[in-house]
């Protein structure tokens, strides 16, 4: 029942994940409808449900255009889990403040970079000028896509797929 469902606005847009166990009562109370079951069913003490894979809400949800949040995890995602001095993708990674904070460098997308230990080291406290390093890419924050924002889940629910593209 805590397998992860995938929950679409009304307009089919996708909006988060949530729990068979969820999705199974906004069927029951007539809030969605099922877009894609999974191949097993749910028994309820009262009744068998299929069980969904994709739900849909019956209403439109408003909110505001997702944003990645600024997290390590998210940021050696945004990265490939490789270090932007070296390309390296080593074991210990770190986060690297590009113009360090005590020069005023801030905690955005844009100064926050993937780096491996020995790159962090290297660098210092100093610039990029200072240390004659450089990024191997420009860093920016990640678009919210879909497919990004859903991108754990997919190994696992191939099917949703054509559900996340273009949005
Ligand atoms: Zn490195």
């Amino acid at each position: 029942m805590d397998a992860p469902v995938l929950v679409l606005n009304a307009n089919f847009e996708p909006l988060n994940v949530c729990s068979t166990r969820r999705a199974v009562g906004l069927l029951v109370a007539g809030r969605a409808e099922m877009l894609l079951n999974g191949r097993c069913y749910v028994h309820t003490v009262r009744l068998t449900y299929p069980r969904p894979s994709i739900i849909r809400l019956g209403h439109m949800v408003k909110r505001p255009r997702p944003r990645v949040r600024l997290t390590k995890r998210e940021i050696f995602r945004r990265d490939g889990f490789a270090c932007q001095y070296c390309g390296a993708r080593a074991h210990r990674l770190t986060i690297d403040h590009v113009v360090p904070r005590h020069r005023g460098g801030d905690h955005s997308w844009s100064n926050l970079v993937t780096a491996c230990a020995a790159c962090n080291l290297r660098k210092g406290g100093r610039t990029l000028l200072e240390a004659h390093m450089v990024l191997l890419r420009p860093v920016h924050e990640p678009h919210a896509s879909a497919s990004y924002l859903f991108a754990g889940h997919l190994p696992e629910n191939q099917a949703w797929l054509p559900y996340l593209e273009g949005w």
